[in-house]
């Protein structure tokens, strides 16, 4: 069997920071824990529970040690009682993530309201808002535009890191159209992007695409969904172990995708095992 791999799968530059990171303090001696899933993979986060690498609800849940911030940032007051608390803090927020934070900082600082075009319940956006101090609101849509009165503010404008292009465009346009003094900065990541336009070229080029990755993950589950739009038999899967051998019969060429939070070693078990068929 043929396996073309996607042009872009796999974890994002920001993830693959985080996991070296963990992987790194799981060497040293001491007591180690996440807060939360360091990322959406059960497999990777099983695979660094047996490293003796625990996941923490909250911060006082996390007793003595170090303490891993994940890789979309947490809300200044998490990151200080972590230190409060006496734990040691390893930072795996992604640095494109980091660098909203310096930018929202500093446009609060210049007197700016901070807008950040996103999901209000997302961690990322709430690490964001955080960085941004009190003045600063999230608008998910552009429809909520008219919610709030722009009328002689300075807005600065920031995006989640996942938003798309597109949404973040209407929203800016509909605030400059209504505000007298607009900064907006595109703080968009097109890692996940690029991973999707790779997946939809593909597609159509192949007889079925496989896409690995936990099925807890957004961005896998919007790779499965553009893979099935072109048409071809899709399949998710998180390991190598649940392909079944009926899945390619008769097939000579198979697509693989893999969500941003899917290690490359999952990429290549899969692989191999597609090969063999
Ligand atoms: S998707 Fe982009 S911003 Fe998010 S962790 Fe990956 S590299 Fe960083």
């Amino acid at each position: 069997m043929k396996v073309i791999i996607a042009d872009q799968a796999g974890v994002c530059f920001g993830v693959k920071r985080a996991l070296d990171l963990v992987n790194a303090e799981a060497e040293k001696s001491g007591a180690l824990a996440t807060l939360g899933p360091l990322i959406h993979n059960p497999q990777v986060v099983h695979d660094l529970e047996e490293k003796g690498v625990r996941v923490v609800k909250k911060i006082e849940d996390a007793g003595s040690g170090a303490i891993v911030m994940p890789s979309h940032g947490v809300p200044r007051e998490v990151m200080a009682s972590a230190e409060e608390a006496g734990l040691r803090v390893v930072d795996a927020t992604c640095p494109f993530v980091a660098k909203v934070h310096t930018r929202v900082h500093a446009l609060a600082s210049e007197g700016y309201l901070v807008v950040v075009v996103g999901d209000a319940g997302h961690s990322e956006v709430k690490a964001i808002r955080s960085a941004a101090g009190e003045n600063a609101i999230v608008i998910s849509s552009v429809d909520e535009v008219d919610n709030y009165k722009w009328g002689g503010k300075k807005i600065g404008i920031v995006s989640q890191t996942t938003q798309t292009p597109e949404r973040f465009g209407e929203v800016v346009g509909k605030i400059a159209s209504k505000a007298v003094e607009v900064v907006a900065y595109n703080t968009i990541c097109y890692a996940t992007h690029d991973r999707q336009t790779a997946a939809r070229n593909l597609a159509p080029s192949v007889e079925a695409m496989f896409v690995v990755g936990g099925r807890n993950s957004a961005n896998t589950n919007r790779l499965v969904e553009i893979c099935q739009e072109s048409g071809v038999p899709t399949y998710h899967i998180e390991t190598a172990s649940e392909i079944e051998d009926n899945w390619v019969k008769r097939m000579q060429v198979v697509g693989l995708t893999a969500g941003a939070s899917t290690p490359q070693w999952i990429i290549d078990e899969v692989r191999k095992r597609l090969e063999e068929l």
